[in-house]
């Protein structure tokens, strides 16, 4: 084990995801270097309850901990994220090395907590308390290091949407939009750092400043376009119901603005999306889509799809499949509904048997894996220019195979055939000619200077 060393496991969304890259740098900066599991002295567990059993997920996590460090009293477990808001300093008693809990607005004190502790070993710290308003953190920690280079950055915390199915509000707060100049100093400091491309991210994005009255989420937009050097905009996770006529526009105008978007439907059936407090109907979203491919015909559409619902029949289940083909969607985060205590839809009837939700599931991603197949060879010989991230994880001898994203999300291999940039491979933008679909991802040869 080393000292002043952390491990950090992330479950669940990107908002997790872009927290723990906070985290590691804020480690960093306290003079903590990364190890691998079962090497470190510091273990940080970011964890979702979104998704099925995800207290049991956390449990077996720490327990592989305790197995790998013998208990080792000097090894120090801080849980944070939606479980540790939800069963809070339950976890102390039921853990020894767990001693510090700490919940989405937590998280901002998280690392100076963690100093504390490593150097008062029978101290325990609890921060799941919820602020007022946006949980600043300090930053953005940037300097001397390399960001990825596609980067993520908060524009808000929490949601004020009480989806019946939903825990996210009860875990992570009410919605607090982060002030404009702080995201705007985020971003300029990512794009001095390496950065090419942002992603801007929170619950329901598309309601930023509803909360605090200030800017809206279009003129958001309008400014990170904006920032010198940015080559790439995109934004996760909008909600149908509050997208404005004038976001819709912005797809037409702001060329830097990837022609992708993530709009979750979770239901196309009205009786359901009704049950699930989504406020909005099938024909609203359909309508919003065709404005949207009108704004920028090139645009994909991926979106996530809860099946089983309490209440859901084989009708409904036609409809959403119905509305999937219409919406043409190329990809879909689907899964069997589960309960989660403590939402209104734990209180409704559920009496579809899960195979059955099952079976239904299976035909959902069946027709999804197909049709995303066709829509990715549809691209065979289209030029697009690739933002390349990493080396290919699949080499091939005598060739250069970077991957990297295309502007629609989708995941590139280019055999690289030109000289290499000044910036270095990573972060360069490099026009390409796709060659072949494959399951996932996209075959392409460079055909022009990397930029
Ligand atoms: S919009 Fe609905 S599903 Fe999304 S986080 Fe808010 S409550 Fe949950």
């Amino acid at each position: 084990m080393r000292d002043m060393s952390f491990h950090i496991t992330t479950f669940g969304c990107q908002m997790n995801a872009g927290d723990s890259e906070w985290l590691a740098r804020a480690m960093q900066a306290r003079g903590f270097s990364e190890a691998p599991f079962g090497q470190a002295s510091v273990y940080i567990l970011n964890t979702c309850s979104v998704r099925d059993k995800p207290e049991q997920k956390v449990y077996s996590e720490i327990g592989r901990i305790r197995s790998l460090t013998g208990n080792d009293p000097n090894v120090l477990v801080c849980v944070g994220g939606c479980v540790a808001q939800q069963v809070g300093n339950a976890l102390f008693s039921r853990f020894s090395q767990v001693r510090l809990v700490f919940g989405a607005d937590g998280i901002a004190q998280a690392p100076d907590a963690i100093v504390r502790l490593t150097r008062e070993r029978f101290r325990r710290l609890s921060l799941v308390d919820f602020s007022a308003e946006y949980p600043e953190r300090e930053g953005p920690l940037y300097a001397g290091t390399r960001v990825p280079a596609s980067a993520f950055v908060a524009i808000m915390q929490g949601c004020d949407n009480f989806c019946s199915y939903c825990i996210v509000p009860y875990v992570r707060g009410r919605q607090k939009s982060r002030r404009a100049e702080a995201v705007l100093e985020e971003c300029r400091a990512v794009l001095d750092a390496g950065a090419r491309e942002i992603t801007l991210l929170g619950q329901n994005v598309n309601s930023y400043g509803h909360d605090s009255g200030g800017m809206g989420f279009t003129d958001l937009l309008y400014k990170v376009a904006a920032l010198p050097g940015l080559a790439r905009l995109r934004f996760i996770t909008p909600h149908p119901k509050d997208l404005a006529p004038e976001l819709i526009r912005a797809f037409g105008e702001l060329s830097v603005l990837a022609p992708r978007l993530h709009l979750p439907l979770q239901s196309g059936s009205d009786r359901i999306l009704e049950r699930m407090g989504r406020r909005y109907t099938r024909a609203q979203y359909l309508d919003l889509v065709a404005k949207l491919r009108a704004a920028r015909p090139e645009m994909h559409f991926s979106t996530d799809i809860i099946v089983g619902f309490p209440g859901e029949t084989e009708e409904d289940f036609q409809e959403t499949m119905e509305t999937m083909r219409q919406a043409n969607f190329v990809g879909s985060f689907s899964f069997v509904y589960s309960q989660r205590p403590g939402t209104r839809a734990a209180l409704l009837q559920d009496e579809l048997p899960r195979k059955e939700k099952l079976e239904r599931l299976s035909r959902l991603q069946e027709w999804q894996y197909a049709h995303a197949g066709e829509m990715l060879r549809a691209l065979e010989g289209e030029t697009v220019e690739v933002l390349l991230e990493e080396l290919s994880p699949k080499p091939e001898a005598g060739l250069v195979i970077w991957q990297g994203k295309e502007p629609r999300g989708h995941t590139v291999n280019v055999t690289l055939t030109g000289p290499e940039p000044a910036r270095g491979w990573k972060g360069s933008l490099v026009p390409a000619q796709i060659t072949a679909a494959a399951m996932h991802s996209l075959r392409a040869e460079q055909v022009g200077e990397a930029r």
